[in-house]
């Protein structure tokens, strides 16, 4: 088997993804439009706090080392998805997506945390810009593959900011 980078921290995928936080008030540019587990959302949709399509076109970086393993126009809910698998230092494994994508910069090969892997997008037109970000673990029903956005049931789907802020790197 292939061996990919370990992804020994993660950062956020939009902004200054390094000191980036949640919330709206806060002095970075981006914040969660819509929360994960909220409306049953399985990821979380990053916006500029300018609103409207202020963000279409705006970098999109992979959180982490790992190598992409899915990259498909995944359809008129979807439109352009990213998928980067990642191998954690205790050897799980977890994948991070990356959906509505303007446009796709990589679509294979191995990624290192920082490197811009897209562009905000719209998903053709269907939204305003943002980025649905999610993550996942083994268990997910939907591994390697867009699912549905939303469920009731999110086994396998873990809290993107959560788990970002326990695996931000702390020496810088
Ligand atoms: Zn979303």
């Amino acid at each position: 088997m292939k061996e990919i980078p370990l992804a020994e921290s993660f950062a956020y995928p939009v902004g200054k993804q390094e000191t980036l936080t949640a919330a709206k008030d806060d002095k970075d540019e981006w914040y969660q439009a819509l929360k994960f587990g909220e409306q049953d959302h399985l990821g979380e949709d990053w916006n500029k706090n300018s609103g409207g399509n202020t963000d279409c076109g705006e970098p999109v970086y992979a959180a982490a080392n790992g190598e992409i393993t899915f990259a498909a126009d995944a359809g008129a809910g979807w439109g352009n998805v990213l998928i980067i698998t990642h191998q954690l230092p205790d050897g799980t494994e977890v994948q991070t997506l990356y959906g509505h994508l303007q446009e796709m910069l990589k679509t294979r090969d191995e990624v290192q945390k920082g490197e811009q892997i897209g562009k905000v997008g719209s998903a053709n037109g269907r939204y305003l810009c943002h980025l649905h970000f999610e993550i996942r673990d083994r268990s997910s029903r939907d591994w390697n593959r867009p699912g549905g956005g939303y469920s009731t049931d999110r086994t396998g789907w873990l809290a993107p900011s959560e788990f970002i802020g326990q695996r931000r790197k702390r020496d810088r």
